[in-house]
């Protein structure tokens, strides 16, 4: 089956008890067992429960592995990959991972004794000369978290492999629907289901998907031992989303498409990121692994912090808002939002400046968008 059908259809077959042709919310907490041990198919909700049952299989499906898991948060199913590991293992990470990825890492798993090493991975030699004897997992973004570069996922797991490390793929940016990092090597793909799979910016959630056993068997462990799963509405929130995961990524890469051509020719625009450009440096890469560009740009502005606040405060269709991935359109200001937990020099050096701003492009009639935005630039 194809994506659509399989993002219809798997996992979401009429309830065999009732004939029900959506899969039932399940509001309970504990099943009845045959007698005496843990006999059941289910036993108690933190370890399985059907609706969540249902969306695991979905999202193994789409991502093209052979295991799901569903976690309450993206950090939460992050926390859960980090805690394969133990007491002074090593971590190489992108530079340019979404900022709560980084603060987890740096602020909470350091004092347990993991170390971590942040690098380039555009130029995948950058991973490969930070591998040491201890190295056992390799996290990586792409597109990266604002400024859209793309790294190598093949290339990158190739290194991964020869360190006999895992590597991690969070591939909330550009949903199963466009790219699927296991078919390029990666062992573990990550989400943030809160975006694009969820799209209705109405609830937080997070995935693992495999298709190693053991990693597999070692995460449905860990995900019951520790305990961060969502509730069975937020899964049948998640299932109903994505039902229309294709048409909704279709129509933000068709509407960033056009904003992006729109931002090319701003005088006041002075860069622009977005993987859809025509003379995109690595458009060999996108080519092999991406199916679209998506609906995520960033832009810098000709001017300062000051320019990019009056720019942002007249807009009316799109919304000031952290998060991304719904169907509204949302702008925000990474170095005052969501990347103000990485500290300012770390940020300047990545080149999130403070007159950077980026863009979840929703899925609204674009003339409308594009009118918002030009209201925006009379203002500077
Ligand atoms: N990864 C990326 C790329 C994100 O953008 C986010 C949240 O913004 C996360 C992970 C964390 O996900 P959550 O907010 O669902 O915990």
């Amino acid at each position: 089956m194809r994506f659509s059908t399989r993002a219809i259809h798997e996992g979401q077959e009429p309830d065999p008890a009732t004939g029900s042709v959506t899969t039932p919310v399940y509001f309970v907490s504990t099943f009845q067992q045959p007698g005496p041990g843990r006999e059941g198919r289910y036993v108690y909700s933190r370890t399985a429960n059907p609706t969540r049952t249902a969306l695991e299989t979905s999202l193994a499906s789409l991502e093209e592995g052979r295991y799901g898991l569903a976690f309450s948060s993206g950090m939460a199913a992050t926390t859960t990959i980090l805690m394969l590991l133990k007491k002074e293992d090593h971590v190489i990470a992108g530079d340019d991972i979404y900022g709560g990825t980084y603060r987890l890492f740096e602020q909470v798993l350091r004092n347990y004794g993991l170390q971590f090493t942040y690098v380039d991975p555009q130029d995948p030699s950058n991973v490969e000369k930070a591998v040491r004897k201890n190295t056992r997992l390799i996290w990586i973004e792409t597109p990266t978290n604002p400024l859209m570069r793309i790294v190598d996922i093949r290339k990158v797991s190739r290194i991964a492999s020869k360190a006999h490390a895992l590597l991690v793929v969070d591939n909330t940016f550009m949903s199963p629907y466009l790219q699927n990092p296991l078919r390029n090597g990666a062992d573990i793909v990550m989400h943030s289901t809160t975006k694009y799979l969820g799209g209705h910016s109405d609830l937080i959630g997070g995935a693992t998907i495999t298709s190693d056993t053991k990693i597999q068997e070692r995460l449905r462990f860990l995900q019951n031992a520790v305990g961060a799963v969502p509730g069975p509405m937020d899964c049948f929130l998640l299932l109903r989303g994505i039902k229309t995961l294709s048409i909704r990524m279709d129509r933000h890469t068709q509407n960033a498409t056009a904003i992006s051509e729109y931002l090319a020719k701003q005088p006041k625009v002075d860069r622009l990121f977005y993987p859809g450009q025509n003379d995109h440096p690595q458009r060999d890469i996108i080519k092999r692994q991406m199916r679209g560009a998506g609906g995520m740009l960033s832009f810098q502005l000709k001017g300062g912090l000051d320019m990019c606040k009056k720019f942002l405060k007249p807009l009316r269709v799109f919304t000031i808002a952290e998060s991304l991935g719904g169907v509204e359109s949302l702008i925000e200001h990474p170095a005052s939002m969501t990347h103000s937990s990485i500290p300012r020099d770390r940020r300047t050096k990545l080149g999130v400046s403070d007159n950077l701003i980026r863009v979840s492009v929703g899925i609204e009639d674009i003339e409308d968008l594009v009118s918002d935005l030009e209201h925006g630039f009379r203002q500077i």
